[in-house]
């Protein structure tokens, strides 16, 4: 073996050992509430519970037909950065649309949602600035913070008293409390939390970030199209202002690709010549920034689809409780199970897949060790036959299993 086999090896095999080694899953189908998935013993259909595609955007005849059209005019590809040639008349058309679905003076979009924390973060922060960012929140904004070299405080979990006091103590890298010399402060989060489906608290954060003076960046990537009478966010969920930052995605609710920003004008602006995630990087195909709009303006004339998932959900965690399992009624379109035993978890996993069950094992280093689960992630185009067949498997397999 070479000296890179060797390394490779060896770092497999430790997660082997640890149960956290993962392989990719096949799809022969298109992601819909119902899929067909190639394992060792064939094809096998699933109901599919671990899905982001939350509204079944992705399979809507007239949406995918507006979506080739706009092959057919704007080409595979966008050809340049935004700021060079790729900024093209779609692109334009779903920016205003983002600002106008948040409720919002502007919005920029980026390449993934990954990039637009990541762009986000490192444009607004420097090294002398302070971040506050929640335990449970999402890799991107991790690497963001990392990216941006300011000193980050970790409170615990939507702990908002742990908040206010790394308010009052923390100091940048010169040593400097907030609102002396130079040190500024954002606090971030996510707005549903990805593996627990709890929400952040976005009236009280907002009160604390204006009281101690610093920015509040919010990450809607599974709240945008999920929660909220028509799934705007929690600002509609709260009936509270908006964050000073908003990030979101198309490639969940949406059904498309691409992140975005959405919030002041000049914060926009200054993104658009700052974020180096937004600079550097070929502008989403024309094509793709069609479709997000057009999925966009969907949801927008169809909130009964946002009801829909909304519905599904507490239909889907009462089944569960009437099976005997301790879950919370959820506010958001993800439903933690929980285990604990991270190999446990993965027997109680591919059991379900054998009876037609797909519903994903999430443990180390996803969450902490011992807190693993199974995470179920509801779409509006599943049955309420199919959320209470799913219900009474899971109850009735994790009782087998002991
Ligand atoms: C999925 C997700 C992202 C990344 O969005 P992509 O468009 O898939 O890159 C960012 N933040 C959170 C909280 C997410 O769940």
């Amino acid at each position: 073996m070479s000296i890179l086999e060797n390394f490779a090896e060896n770092a497999l095999q430790s997660m082997r050992e640890k149960h956290i080694y993962r392989k990719l899953r096949l799809m022969v189908s298109p992601e819909s509430a119902h899929v067909q998935m190639a394992n060792e013993d064939g094809l096998k259909e699933n109901i599919l519970l671990a899905s982001n595609s939350y509204l079944d955007l992705a399979n809507i005849f007239e949406l995918k037909q507006a979506m080739a059209n706009a092959v057919l005019e704007w080409g595979t590809g966008s050809g340049g950065a935004r700021l060079t040639t790729g900024n093209k008349t779609p692109h334009l058309e779903l920016e205003n649309e983002i600002a106008k679905f948040k409720n919002e003076e502007a919005a920029i979009t980026f390449g993934t949602g990954y990039m637009a924390n990541v762009g986000t973060i490192s444009a607004l922060c420097t090294k002398n600035d302070i971040i506050f960012s929640d335990a449970l929140n999402h890799a991107s904004i991790i690497d963001g913070i990392r990216l941006s070299r300011a000193k980050c405080y970790v409170y615990k979990h939507n702990d908002l008293e742990d908040l206010k006091r790394l308010l009052a103590e923390a100091v940048n890298a010169n040593g400097e409390k907030l609102g002396t010399g130079s040190a500024r402060g954002l606090i971030v989060t996510d707005a549903v939390f990805s593996m627990d489906g709890d929400l952040a608290n976005l009236p009280e954060l907002l009160k604390i970030a204006h009281e101690n003076g610093v920015l509040l960046m919010i990450d809607e990537a599974h709240a945008t199209g999920v929660i909220g009478k028509t799934g705007r966010g929690l600002a509609e969920y709260y009936g509270s202002e908006h964050a000073d930052v908003t990030v979101g995605t198309l490639s969940k609710a949406v059904a498309c690709e691409g992140g975005f920003v959405a919030g002041k004008k000049l914060l926009i602006e200054f993104l658009k010549n700052k974020a180096r995630s937004f600079i550097f990087t070929t502008a989403m195909s024309p094509a793709v920034a069609f479709a997000a709009c057009n999925n966009l303006r969907y949801i927008e004339n169809h909130p009964d689809c946002v009801q829909k998932l909304q519905s599904n959900v507490k239909f889907f965690c009462e089944a569960l409780q009437k099976f005997g399992l301790d879950v919370p009624q959820v506010p958001s379109a993800i439903v933690p199970i929980m285990v604990g035993d991270e190999e446990k978890t993965l027997q109680l996993s591919s059991k379900l897949e054998k009876e037609g069950i797909l519903i994903p094992a999430i443990r180390y280093p996803t969450v902490p060790e011992g807190c693993a689960r199974l995470r179920a992630s509801l779409m509006a185009s599943h049955t309420e036959e199919d959320l209470e067949f799913a219900a009474r498997k899971i109850a009735e397999t994790l009782r087998n299993l002991g």
